[in-house]
C-alpha cells in the first residue's frame, strides 16, 4: 500500500490510532486519557513495542478539524478523561501540525500531555505554551542501540523543565551504569527536583529480571545521590492487559 500523502503540514497528520485507555507509565498513571497515537519516529531504538503501528500502512491521514471532532466524541461516548496524551512514534516529528493543533485543544478546555523522546529541541519550541504535561524520555545508546542524544536531551531540558516535566529511563539488560551516569547528571544539571523514572524493560514474561536487578542493584542508589524524587516504575498497562 503507498504511504498516506499529507498534503499540508499545517493541517493534516498521520496517526496510527487514537483511542481512549489508562496511562500505563510514570507518575500520572492509571489516569484516563485519550491516546492520539502519531505515526512515524526519527528514532530505532531496539526494545520499541510500537515498530508495527509505525509502519506507513498503517498510518491514517487525519485533518486537523476531524482530530478534534474525534476527540470530543470520545470525551461524550466515554466520559471524562484527564487529558489528551500525545504520544507516538514522535508526536514532535509533526510539530507543524502541532503548532496548529494544541492551540486548539488549549482553547477547549484540555490538558495536553506529551510523550516524547525528548531528542528534538527546536520542534519543542515551537509548541512548548500549549503543552502542560511532558513525559520525556532519556534515551542512553546501551538501552536503545540508537547513538547517544546528549545534546538534545540537554537542550530540551532547558525548555522542558519550564512545564510539568517527569524524566523517565528505559533499563535493558545491557544498560550501562556510565550511561545511568550521564541521564542522572542531565536531570541534575536541570534542576535535581525533577521526578526520574526508571522504567524495567518489559519482556513477554513480565518484567525483565536483569533489567530490574541492575536498577535495585546500583543504579537506583547512584540516582539517589543527587536527584530528590526517583522512582521505579513498570509499564503497568501491559500487566493490566490495556492498550
Ligand atoms: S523513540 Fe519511542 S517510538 Fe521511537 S523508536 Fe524509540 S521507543 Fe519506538
Amino acid at each position: 500500500m503507498p504511504a498516506p500523502l499529507i498534503r499540508d503540514k499545517n493541517t493534516e497528520t498521520e496517526i496510527s490510532e487514537i483511542f481512549s485507555s489508562l496511562q500505563g507509565e510514570g507518575p500520572y498513571l492509571g489516569v484516563r486519557q485519550i491516546f492520539v497515537r502519531f505515526g512515524r519516529c526519527n528514532m530505532h531504538c531496539g526494545y520499541c513495542d510500537e515498530l508495527e503501528k509505525m509502519k506507513e500502512e498503517n498510518f491514517s491521514v487525519w485533518s486537523l478539524s476531524g482530530l478534534l471532532a474525534e476527540i470530543d466524541k470520545m470525551e461524550k461516548e466515554k466520559g471524562a478523561h484527564h487529558s489528551v496524551s500525545l504520544t507516538g512514534g514522535e508526536p514532535l516529528f509533526y510539530a507543524q501540525f502541532l503548532k496548529n493543533f494544541l492551540p486548539k485543544l488549549k482553547e477547549r478546555g484540555w490538558v495536553t500531555y506529551l510523550e516524547t523522546n525528548g531528542t528534538l529541541p527546536a520542534a519543542l519550541e515551537g509548541v512548548l505554551k500549549w503543552t502542560d504535561i511532558i513525559a520525556m524520555d532519556l534515551k542512553p545508546s546501551s538501552s536503545t542501540g540508537d547513538r547517544g542524544f546528549k545534546r538534545e536531551h540537554k537542550e530540551f531540558l532547558k525548555m522542558a523543565k519550564k512545564k510539568d516535566l517527569f524524566v523517565k529511563v528505559v533499563v535493558t539488560p545491557a544498560t550501562t551504569e556510565s550511561d545511568i551516569r550521564e541521564c542522572i547528571a542531565l536531570t541534575e544539571q536541570a534542576g535535581g527536583k525533577i521526578p526520574f523514572i526508571f522504567q524495567p524493560l518489559s519482556d513477554p514474561f513480565g518484567i525483565n529480571q536483569k533489567a530490574l536487578s541492575l536498577i535495585e542493584g546500583s543504579f537506583f542508589a547512584l540516582a539517589q545521590q543527587t536527584l530528590a524524587d526517583v522512582r521505579v516504575i513498570p509499564q503497568m498497562h501491559k500487566i493490566w492487559g490495556v492498550r
